[in-house]
């Protein structure tokens, strides 16, 4: 935090906002983690989820991608690898490419699984690598010129194609609870905002469920992994509330 006026200010927010808590999501708005925090959001509150995980998602795209990267690896050495989580090496050459706008890093196993898959590899993915981004509207959080290689818009697969305020969305409509949660006891407001959130998942599974069927008029199935496939074998696998998690994962205070 640059001064303790704007700690303060982020911390109201915060707190003012639905008293703290912090969500990790699938871009496609399914909340896999919520975690009610006693005091101020930091990383450490993300990094015990995702270490909570079977399944570390390939890509994270947070607000302070590298200090999320550093509290991570400080835990567990070697999470977020390679480059700590950076797309490559922060060599001077990297940088001055990734500044002027010509780096391209393909993660070409976001859609299609890797054929020799790494040991340990996420099952979707394949791969091993993991990843922490910053969003366009985060990437003026560091200072450290290094960290221009975490820009998300560096990655074709990834680069306007994933819809990184969806937890802004999420706030928008759990804030019209407050009436109510910010009157009930401590107990009751973890109990009714689990119980909100698990039927939030569920409406939004239903709606996409649903949306996929009239759009492509088709029969459709799941595959073990709990995605849905259609019937055509070229079409592309669509994300749902997957057993094994999102392969990009958002997290967010609220
Ligand atoms: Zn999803």
């Amino acid at each position: 935090m640059r001064s303790r006026v704007a700690y303060d200010k982020v911390f109201e927010k915060i707190w003012a906002a639905s008293g703290g808590w912090a969500v990790i999501m699938c871009p496609c708005g399914i909340v896999y983690s919520i975690k009610c925090n006693l005091r101020a959001e930091s990383p450490r509150d993300f990094a015990d989820m995702l270490l909570s995980w079977k399944h570390l998602p390939n890509v994270v795209i947070y607000d302070f991608a590298r200090g999320l990267s550093t509290h991570t690896n400080l835990r567990q050495p070697i999470t977020f690898t390679p480059f700590e989580g950076r797309l490559l090496e922060p060599t001077t050459e990297n940088i001055a490419k990734a500044k002027s706008g010509k780096l391209q890093v393909t993660l070409p196993w976001l859609t299609a699984k890797k054929q020799s898959p790494d040991p340990d590899g996420h099952p979707i993915t394949g791969s091993a690598e993991h990843y922490v981004l910053y969003d366009r509207f985060h990437e003026d959080n560091t200072k450290d010129p290094r960290d221009s290689l975490r820009k998300l818009r560096l990655v074709p697969q990834l680069a306007g194609k994933v819809n990184s305020q969806a937890a802004e969305q999420l706030f928008s409509k759990l804030k019209k609870n407050n009436y109510f949660m910010n009157m009930a006891l401590p107990s009751t407001h973890v109990f009714l905002m689990r119980n909100i959130i698990h039927h939030y998942n569920v409406r939004k599974n239903e709606k996409r469920l649903h949306d996929i069927k009239k759009e492509f008029n088709t029969n459709i199935h799941m595959n073990d992994h709990s995605q849905v496939v259609l019937e055509n074998p070229s079409s592309t696998e669509k994300c749902m509330d997957m057993s094994l998690g999102p392969l990009t994962a958002l997290p967010k205070i609220l």
